[in-house]
């Protein structure tokens, strides 16, 4: 069949046929080789491991359970937990696995231990096939063990994403150690086999593996200037060491999204004068990333420009199921080839290119993939590379008969150990795991008998008919939702292009600043005396706008206009004022960055935040139109014979919008295009600090077409203009969203009926909450700090969603407290103009003195258990910081746990169980939304059941609704149970309709 080069890609020169006939010849030895000693590995495992992983391979739903299972398993503290656990995961089948479990599951209540102690002997074994060892001593024994049989080793300190500065000290020590136990034992030892390069040189023995992630807990991938500083912190003693014992420093590569600072860290790094010569280092490049290609020939180039041989590791990649997922869920185009042979094909590709430069490479083949090898190997020789220039690298546990059958063939094998604590080390085991048991991975499909020329066969030639070459996108592979409807994709700031973008948005916009925004009612500008002044929190003296402010007059005329206006508008087809909405999220979209960058002066919303909130206008816009084009076409009640009924929608009038300052632009497109496109006149009274952002809104829905007079721009003082347009009786309808107190007022003047008033006034209410996450004993704490982190600190607090209080149950409390506390200070607090920053100012004076006001408040009746420290820089620039604040010993019965605070302050509680927590979470007068992070099905499916909220979160954080995904809103204090975002919400400003005909003339009815 045809090679089907995956797009973007030049012609493979390795399909030459010589090539593919040298690759069936050493690929044949290899395996012959490989046959005469085969190694065991997980899939050739005996016993319980053999059940379990025929089962995995036969049953997808048990796989997962058991990986799930497998995850958990190191954070059970009693014998009584293993056995629940492994009770909700695997049900009956954990009695099959083994006679011995059956009697002990049955008696579990009286001896878990019967089984806690086997279950827990068989991950260990389990992972001790993937994990050299715990400690130092044990990696040393390896290496000797592999230096024996002639193979070299990389040794890797497991742990990942640290989430505090202890943490990242804690792994730089331990590497210093290994640097310093390898040295000094190693002194005066041979180099082995696989030590030595062409003619006979010695390269370094030791070998370190790094991963950039583990290095700086508040290295922000989005802000690469400010993480390659942290890292290079921690990296610098790491290098200096290595250099001083000459050894060999590899950078890993981890997910996508920390690519481009891994790249610019080792670059920027090793042109520091220190580091030009020495350690030797070298860095991973990940073949099935697409543009790897791109990444790796300037990466040579660099190579060659500084005189420094550099190795390269190349790899398939480890991440790729989670690659997969995530850019399907952010709607980014997914970064990795999405067939197997275009990936095998890419590392073929890479392989040429890194042995055609192996003069400025060392290339390392890191696969376990015999005709990845046979290829690497064939291309060597056609090139005329010494084999011993290369190196071959294989995973401890994997593909040992490859490795044995490398070093007879002369090769040079470096072995990659993983050390350290099982708890870290599960993430490693469950990626090991996933690879063995992949339908695509090359020793599955060789453990199920495929024959030896399929196994060698080209990845070119393999069947690829199925899908289409390349170049998918996320974009083309999620579903559309309602009616086509799909979310926009926000901004990558982990990628360059984005993130100049963004700054010269912010430079562009910065010189636009101070601009008068008159009201606009009736289509026409109207000065007023008054005007709202529109600082930026961040540098209070820098004006963003003047906009008008309304008094009685402009109220009236404004919605005299909108009453004018309005039939027409009612009349228009919906399909064309759905098509206004679109063209409005065109607009909107077209001008991302510059309403980002106005978010950030206006609003103090740092970079992701401000982004993710354009995309969330442009979806209210997009999800809207197609929801009012579904709600258009009557519908039919019931099918009745004779008679034709059908249900239709009608706009109820003129509305009035008062929307808040902290999703600035979000909900107030959300509250005002809602209400336009079922065919309303809607007046918009924006909130006062953020006026400039609803101008340029309310000037985009106008250049989308908005006929004159349907919208109102009316900025104006919340306690006159805002409530005169409430309570007037030419109001039909209110959209609130904001603080409590104002909602609950409103709610009494929407029920008020006032003389000459033509309908009962409907109001949308959105309030505020009293956010709580729930940490379960066997939660998942890598996962659950950040998660709580940002959800109660990010955007310094001012979320309606924002977590306030966090209830940890007895069994993780103190482990909990320990590293949130200790993570805590690693939260970036800063301008938000600044890329990495995730605390910014509070929105206004008034805002940070009542915040403060709650500390103090805190300090009286709780333990003030940490809170940040302003730098000089940030205290001096006058910006309305808050220092994130963190209280425990916090009682229910607290004011600081019952009020909403909107701001950086999170209450800590403790509850004694899992019941008790529930109870403290649904224990106060608002329902928006709640989070519970835990590993057990039981306990997931009891948040499910009762936590009293209108959005519930499970091991996620519970801020950043989706539209459509997540409709957002909640009730009790929190709201009227109304859905932004979701199915049924437009017809909050509908009044609906049912005509009934009778078709039956004299007995005939028509036949449907
Ligand atoms: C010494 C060593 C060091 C390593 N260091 C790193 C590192 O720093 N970073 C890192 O990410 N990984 C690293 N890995 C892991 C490596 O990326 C692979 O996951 C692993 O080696 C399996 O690839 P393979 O070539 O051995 O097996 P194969 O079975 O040939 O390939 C499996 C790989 O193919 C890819 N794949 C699977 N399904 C698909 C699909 N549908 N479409 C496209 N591609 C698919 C995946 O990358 C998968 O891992 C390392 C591996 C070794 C041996």
């Amino acid at each position: 069949m045809e090679a089907s080069a995956p797009a973007g890609w030049n012609p493979v020169p390795t399909a030459t046929s010589a090539v593919e006939d040298a690759v069936r010849v050493i690929g044949g030895q290899l395996l012959a080789s490989m046959q005469e000693q085969p190694s065991p590995g997980i899939l050739t495992s005996k016993g319980i491991n053999a059940r379990l992983i025929e089962w995995s391979l036969r049953d997808p739903a048990f796989k997962a359970r058991l990986f799930r299972f497998v995850d958990v398993l190191p954070a059970l503290e009693s014998s009584a937990e293993v056995v629940r656990h492994l009770k909700e995961y695997l049900g009956e089948g954990a009695a099959e696995l083994h006679p011995a479990f059956r009697a002990g599951l049955g008696a579990a209540s009286v001896a878990p231990g019967l089984v806690a102690g086997p279950v827990r002997g068989r991950v260990a074994a389990m992972a001790r096939q993937f994990v050299a060892g715990e400690s130092v001593e044990d990696l040393l024994r390896r290496f000797r063990a592999n230096a024996a049989a002639g193979m070299a080793t990389t040794i890797d300190l497991l742990g990942e994403a640290v989430l505090s500065e202890e943490e990242a000290d804690a792994f730089l020590a331990r590497n210093l150690e290994v640097l310093d136990t390898f040295d000094r034992a190693l002194r005066g030892e041979a180099p082995c086999q696989s030590d030595l390069g062409p003619l006979g040189r010695a390269e370094p023995r030791v070998n370190l593996s790094v991963k950039p992630s583990a290095l700086a807990p508040d290295a922000q991938p989005a802000d690469p200037e400010g993480a390659v500083a942290s890292l290079s912190r921690r990296l610098r003693p790491i290098l200096r060491r290595a250099a001083e014992t000459g050894a060999f420093v590899n950078f890993d590569m981890e997910s996508t999204r920390w690519k481009e600072l891994t790249l610019a860290l080792f670059r920027s790094i090793l042109e520091e004068a220190e580091f030009r010569e020495a350690p030797a280092a070298g860095i991973a490049i990940q073949a099935y990333l697409r543009e790897s290609e791109h990444d790796l020939r300037p990466l040579i180039a660099w190579a060659r420009s500084r005189g420094r041989r550099i190795g390269v590791r190349l790899v398939k990649g480890a991440y790729w199921d989670s690659e997969v997922v995530l850019a399907r869920q952010r709607g980014w185009p997914v970064p990795v080839w999405t067939r197997k042979p275009e990936t095998d094909l890419a590392f073929e590709r890479l392989s040429v290119l890194l042995l055609e430069n192996a003069d400025a490479v060392l290339p390392a083949f890191a696969t376990h993939n015999l005709r990845s090898v046979a290829h690497a190997l064939a291309q060597a020789e056609r090139l005329g590379v010494d084999r011993r220039a290369v190196e071959f690298q294989a995973l401890y546990g994997m593909a040992d008969d490859l490795k044995a059958a490398l070093l007879r063939a002369g090769c040079r094998v470096r072995e990659y150990c993983a050390v350290g604590d099982l708890l870290p080390g599960m993430a490693f085991l469950v990626r090991r795991l996933l690879e063995n048991t992949s339908n695509e991975s090359f020793l599955r499909q060789r453990h199920a008998g495929v024959e030896p020329a399929r196994l060698l066969a080209s990845p070119a030639s393999l069947d690829s008919a199925a899908a289409p070459p390349g170049g998918r996108t996320a974009q083309d592979e999620r579903p559309p939702g309602a009616r086509g409807f799909r979310n926009a994709a926000s901004a990558d700031f982990t990628r360059a292009a984005p993130r100049a973008r963004m700054r010269e948005a912010l430079a562009a916009v910065g010189e636009e600043l101070g601009r008068r925004y008159p009201l606009v009612i009736a289509g026409k500008e109207v000065r007023t005396a008054a005007e709202i002044v529109s600082v930026d929190p961040a540098h209070p003296s820098v004006v963003v706008g003047r906009c008008g402010s309304a008094g009685p007059a402009e109220v009236d005329a404004a919605l005299a206009a909108a009453r004018a206006a309005f039939p027409g508008w009612a009349r228009t087809p919906a399909a064309e004022r759905a098509a206004v909405l679109e063209r409005a999220a065109d607009l909107i979209e077209a001008r991302r960055f510059r309403f980002d960058a106005l978010m950030v002066l206006e609003a103090g919303k740092p970079w992701l935040e401000a982004d993710a909130e354009v995309s969330e206008a442009i979806d209210f816009c997009r999800f809207y139109a197609a929801e009012m084009r579904r709600l258009s076409e009557p519908r039919r009640t019931q099918e009745v014979a004779g008679e034709l009924c059908h249900e239709e929608w009608l706009p109820r009038g003129v509305g009035v919008v008062i929307s808040p300052w902290n999703f600035p632009l979000a909900i107030l497109t959300g509250l005002t295009v809602a209400p336009l496109v079922a065919g309303n006149a809607v007046v918009m009274k924006p909130s006062g600090q953020t006026s400039v952002l609803a101008a340029w809104l309310f000037q985009a829905l106008a250049e989308a077409g908005l006929p004159p007079g349907v919208l109102a721009y009316l900025p104006g003082p919340g306690g006159s203009a805002g409530a005169r347009l409430c309570e007037h009786p030419g109001t039909d309808f209110i959209a609130f969203t904001g603080s409590r107190e104002v909602g609950c007022r409103l709610w009494e003047v929407s029920g008020r009926t006032a003389p000459g008033q033509a309908s009962l006034k409907k109001m949308v209410c959105e309030m505020g909450g009293k956010n709580a996450i729930l940490i379960d004993a066997d939660a998942d704490l890598d996962e659950a700090i950040p998660a709580v982190l940002s959800s109660a600190f990010g955007y310094a607090g001012q979320k309606c969603s924002a977590c306030s209080r966090v209830i940890a149950v007895e069994g993780v409390y103190p482990r909990f407290l320990d590293r949130f506390l200790a993570a805590c200070r690693s939260v970036p607090m800063g301008d938000p103009a600044r890329p990495g920053t995730v605390v910014g100012p509070v929105i206004d004076a008034g805002a940070k003195e009542k915040i403060l006001g709650y500390v103090e408040q805190g300090r009286r009746e709780a333990r003030l258990a940490w809170q940040a420290e302003l730098t000089p820089e940030l205290s001096a620039s006058g910006g309305f910081y808050v220092p994130p604040t963190v209280f425990t010993e916090v009682e229910p019965g607290h004011v600081i746990a019952r009020e909403e605070i909107f701001g950086p302050v999170l209450a800590v509680l403790r509850a004694r169980d899992l019941e008790r927590a529930f109870e403290l979470a649904n224990g106060v007068e608002y329902a928006l939304t709640a989070g519970l992070f835990s590993r057990s099905p039981s306990a997931l499916e009891r948040g499910r059941r009762e936590l009293l909220a209108g959005n519930v979160y499970l091991n996620r954080g519970i801020t950043g609704a989706i539209v459509e995904r997540h409709p957002f809103g909640g009730f009790k204090m929190s709201g009227g149970g109304t859905k932004a975002g979701g199915r049924g919400y437009l017809e909050n400003f509908m009044f609906p309709r049912v005509v009934a005909e009778n078709v039956m003339r004299r007995g005939f009815a028509p036949e449907e």
